[in-house]
């Protein structure tokens, strides 16, 4: 039954490859009924994506996926059904995107010290004058044979103790919660078991999470391994959350899964979609 649904989907307005209304083609013609737009910290692709959307007969959910650091980390929340148009939602996305820009140009400086040139004008070539995001950046070293492949250039030259390395200073959680919330749409932790987080921090998570208003566990996720899925659906339970899902796809050739292979929900889990939060 989630097969027909897919609540996490990136466009040219982030760092997906497909402008949104190809997306919507695509997602459409690979049997989506149900879907949301999610891209990082802009909710730009979301006109496009909504007419395309009204065009093919899809539902579309408008949607963004925040930056967030917690306890000194990188955690994504997916917010599904926001109004676009709210004003604090908007104030708190481009004070991400500010971080973005000066991160990206810190990259840039960075990768120019260890010897590689010009990346960040690159990068904001290949963004086209949107969010510049890190896959932006991958993407330019993999063009100039400096690595393999994205996942390659990560693991080289942009994680922790690397040389493009630039640690995250995104919003706080409650903060990123209450934008979401605040322009009526709920809140889903963002591929959860991609986190270096035990058990119990991963508990701990949840726990602030639903305590600042957050109300879902995206338990299947493109980035996620089978058994992942079924540690997620008993987090999940344990926590009070609703179960989502998505794909996080982000163009053909670009992610773990194509368009509509996502697994169904391991069993006993609430479907976000079945609540009253993302019914109308
Ligand atoms: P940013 O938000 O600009 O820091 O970039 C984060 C994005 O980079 C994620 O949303 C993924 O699309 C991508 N990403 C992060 N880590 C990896 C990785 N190890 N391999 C490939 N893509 C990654
Ligand atoms: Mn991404
Ligand atoms: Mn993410
Ligand atoms: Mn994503």
């Amino acid at each position: 039954m989630s097969l027909d649904h897919d609540f996490h989907l990136h466009s040219t307005a982030s760092d997906g490859t497909l402008a949104p209304a190809q997306l919507m083609e695509r997602a459409a013609l690979a049997g989506i009924r149900t879907l949301a737009l999610t891209d990082h910290d802009t909710t730009e692709g979301l006109a496009e994506a909504a007419e395309a959307a009204r065009r093919l007969g899809v539902r579309l959910f408008p949607g963004v996926e925040i930056s967030v650091t917690w306890n000194g980390m990188t955690v994504h929340v997916v917010g599904l059904g926001v109004d676009p148009a709210d004003a604090a939602l908007q104030r708190g996305l481009a004070g991400l995107r500010e971080f973005r820009d000066w991160r990206a140009e810190e990259i840039g400086r960075r990768l120019a010290k260890d010897g590689i040139p010009e990346t960040f004008e690159q990068a904001r070539a290949l963004s086209s004058g949107r969010l510049i995001s890190r896959t932006h950046f991958a993407r330019v070293l993999v063009e100039r044979n400096l690595a393999e492949s994205v996942r390659d250039v990560f693991r080289r030259y942009l994680v922790r103790g690397r040389p493009g390395h630039v640690p995250g200073q995104w919003a706080p959680l409650g903060e990123a919660v209450g934008w979401i919330t605040g322009a009526g749409g709920q809140a889903v932790i963002a591929h959860p078991a991609r986190y270096p987080l035990n058990r119990g921090q991963l508990r701990r998570l949840g726990q602030e999470f639903r305590a600042a208003g957050g109300v879902g566990l995206e338990v299947v996720s493109g980035s996620h391994s089978a058994d992942d899925n079924r540690l997620m659906a008993i987090h999940a339970q344990g926590l009070g959350l609703l179960a989502s899902v998505g794909s996080d796809y982000h163009g053909p050739g670009q992610s773990y899964l194509e368009l509509g292979r996502l697994p169904p929900l391991p069993a006993g889990c609430t479907p976000l979609w079945q609540g009253e939060a993302l019914a109308a």
